[in-house]
């Protein structure tokens, strides 16, 4: 084996929910042509209070399918979005509302609130057919006392922005994900140099990281980039499920 052989590419779909469904099922579909065959599928339990995954036994189903056909299922956040709380300097608010629009749930839950919404993530999931190995903040925005509370829930891992954490172990792997921001005309401008700079950057990393949500799909260049780049970096690595990693498989 030489080393591009032993080395992996883990590619995550976020936002997983009955909303975005048939927007994944494309994804999945396009990512398989690509030689992308397994992903870590990033599932909210509640998708902003309407989306309960306990209530939709076709989306149940659909779940059960995918991790029957290799995918894994990762418990992201519960609700997907944080509840407005007054004050809060200035770079909570920017991290709170500017980047993540509003979505980063567990960025300042409390410790009992974040141990809530982890078990009862798990039970819908589980209920669901799912077996679940890790958790991972909307927004990778994973506050200190939301991190304890996923440690003791018994979650195996997480993952942020700039790598993977065995919360098991302490163990942390070093590697910035790929992601886009397609929110607007400059924002898809600067995502495809960005992404496109850092995937060469990323070339002698054992571990390459490309996070995907359903919005980047509505944009042809951002998907064929997407794919440009999941295929280039399957061709010679092994592409694995997040829990392979922290399994060492
Ligand atoms: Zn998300």
């Amino acid at each position: 084996m030489n080393a591009s052989q032993s080395s992996a590419l883990a590619v995550s779909l976020h936002d997983v929910s009955p909303f975005t469904r048939e927007a994944c099922d494309v994804m999945l579909r396009d990512l398989k042509s690509a030689g992308v065959g397994v992903t870590s599928l990033l599932v909210i339990p509640n998708h902003h209070r309407r989306g309960a995954v306990g209530a939709d036994a076709n989306f149940q189903s659909w779940l059960r399918d995918k991790q029957a056909d290799g995918h894994e299922v990762v418990l992201h956040g519960f609700y997907h979005w944080r509840d407005a709380r007054g004050g809060g300097g200035l770079t909570r608010r920017l991290v709170t509302e500017h980047y993540t629009r509003g979505e980063g749930e567990f960025y300042d839950l409390d410790y009992a609130e974040a141990r809530r919404r982890l078990r009862e993530g798990r039970r819908m999931l589980e209920d669901a057919g799912c077996e679940l190995r890790g958790f991972i903040a909307p927004a990778w925005l994973l506050g200190a006392e939301a991190e304890c509370a996923a440690r003791d829930e018994k979650f195996d891992y997480t993952t942020r922005l700039g790598g993977v954490l065995d919360l098991r172990t302490g163990i942390r792997t070093a590697s910035q994900s790929l992601v886009y921001s397609v929110s607007s005309r400059w924002r898809r401008i600067v995502s495809l140099g960005w992404n496109f700079l850092w995937s060469r950057r990323l070339r002698s990393c054992p571990l390459v990281r490309l996070g995907l949500h359903p919005p980047d799909w509505q944009h042809e260049k951002i998907r064929a980039q997407a794919l440009c780049l999941a295929g280039g970096a399957a061709a010679d690595r092994r592409v694995i499920r997040y829990r392979d990693w922290v399994e060492g498989t």
